[in-house]
């Protein structure tokens, strides 16, 4: 197996720009509790309904921060790339050493995908670390509370998912048993007309298919709760027009992702011909990601992944640009209790959250790998007032999901 950690610096030969304390002279010692130096960065894998990836940043402060990677393959041989970068470091830094590590891994590809999401975990991480040390939450690192309680959103799938009856049924239950106001369901369910999945074209029965489940379910529970529908990037151009169109007159809350994220004219034409409110975000990486969905006003809604985009500070950024267009923004998540309370605690520092997605209700032991109980009531969660994250986790309980082969934090 590959030591990352042993791999030469291969931009050590060039005089590119470094971000590092040593090169910039930077004293670590500050005073107090602020003379923090980064000892170790570890990762493990947990297996939850996605791969988990939590990342944890050692100090010799006595203090240990934890984050989220988005989940996945290859996060962890990067974040051991990123350990040399890191070690020796102060942890109170944060922007810099984002910025750092998206310098020093241009070679690993930083300006978008899975490097950013490894740096994202760090990130989180070291909110954790700077609110232990600082004995501050970590919604305070990012401004100050808008909002004590955020609200989630909680993603659902019917037992039959193709079947418009099912979705109702499965909407009135997390309305009415599990105290949830915001629901999502997914729309690229297949309806029983399609001719050619492939060619992203949808006939006219498979739109009455899709225009069926929004009635049903909006009509089930539209009166207690805000429904959104997710495509998942599926639909051509056309045919994501017919649906938003079809589906105006049911109020939905948004409709997420037609068509795919690639091609922005197409993305901007679709939002700006429907009054149906279109959210997007949970594919692009860092604010220069999200920019011109903003800036053009292609979205209604943007919905960034915390442990994806780039972390608490990015997503701060991404709601500051999209405030300034009075966009609101969704974030997007599927993440362990850890990534779930990043997003929480920017959501209370934002003017413009609209709400934190929650997508493991069906897991059964999601709230285990942590301490804390009752991390959402009725589709809240409340903003704790401890250090950090404010959550402890539970190493037996993460040792007892871990991957098969990863090995837990020393
Ligand atoms: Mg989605």
């Amino acid at each position: 197996m590959v030591d990352h950690a042993k791999l030469r610096d291969p931009n050590a030969e060039y005089t590119m720009r470094d971000l590092s304390a040593e090169t910039m002279g930077l004293t670590n010692r500050r005073g107090g509790v602020r003379d923090a130096e980064i000892t170790d960065v570890q990762t493990t894998m947990v297996d939850g309904n996605y791969p988990w990836i939590l990342v944890r940043v050692y100090t010799d402060a006595g203090v240990t921060g934890t984050g989220e990677a988005y989940w996945g393959g290859g996060d962890t041989a990067i974040i051991e790339r990123m350990k040399p970068f890191l070690v020796g470091e102060n942890p109170l830094d944060i922007d810099r050493l984002y910025e750092h590590l998206v310098q020093k891994m241009s070679g690993e590809g930083s300006i978008s995908g899975k490097t950013i999401s490894a740096i994202s975990g760090i990130e989180i991480a070291l909110h954790d670390v700077a609110g232990k040390l600082l004995e501050v939450p970590a919604y305070q690192l990012v401004g100050g509370k808008y909002r004590d309680e955020v609200r989630v959103y909680c993603d659902c799938h019917a037992g039959d998912e193709s079947e418009p009856a099912s979705n109702a049924a499965e909407a009135e239950r997390v309305v009415s048993e599990l105290g949830y106001d915001a629901i999502k369901f997914d729309l690229d369910v297949p309806s029983g007309h399609e001719k050619d999945r492939a060619n992203r074209h949808l006939r006219g029965p498979e739109i009455d298919h899709k225009v069926e489940i929004v009635k049903q379910v909006c009509e089930t529970v539209g009166d207690r709760a805000d429904v959104a529908f997710d495509c998942h990037w599926s639909f051509t151009g056309g045919s994501a027009r017919r649906l938003a169109d079809a589906l105006e007159e049911y109020d939905v809350w948004w409709l997420e992702d037609p068509v795919p994220p690639e091609n922005h004219d197409v993305q901007e034409e679709i939002t700006k011909s429907t009054t149906t409110p279109i959210a997007v975000g949970e594919n692009v990486y860092r604010k220069h990601g999200n920019r011109r969905l903003i800036e053009q006003q292609a979205v209604d809604i943007i919905a960034p992944d915390l442990p994806r985009v780039g972390g608490m500070r990015e997503t701060r950024k991404v709601a500051d640009l999209a405030d300034m267009y009075y966009i609101p923004v969704a974030m997007h998540n599927v993440s362990s209790p850890i990534g779930t309370m990043a997003s929480a605690q920017v959501a209370a520092a934002i003017p413009n959250s609209l709400a934190v997605e929650y997508h493991s209700y069906q897991l059964g032991w999601w709230e285990d790998l942590i301490e804390e109980d009752n991390l959402i009531q009725a589709g809240r969660i409340e903003i704790p007032e401890k250090p950090g994250l404010g959550l402890t986790l539970d190493l037996d309980a993460v040792s007892e999901h871990t991957v098969a082969g990863e090995t837990l934090f020393d």
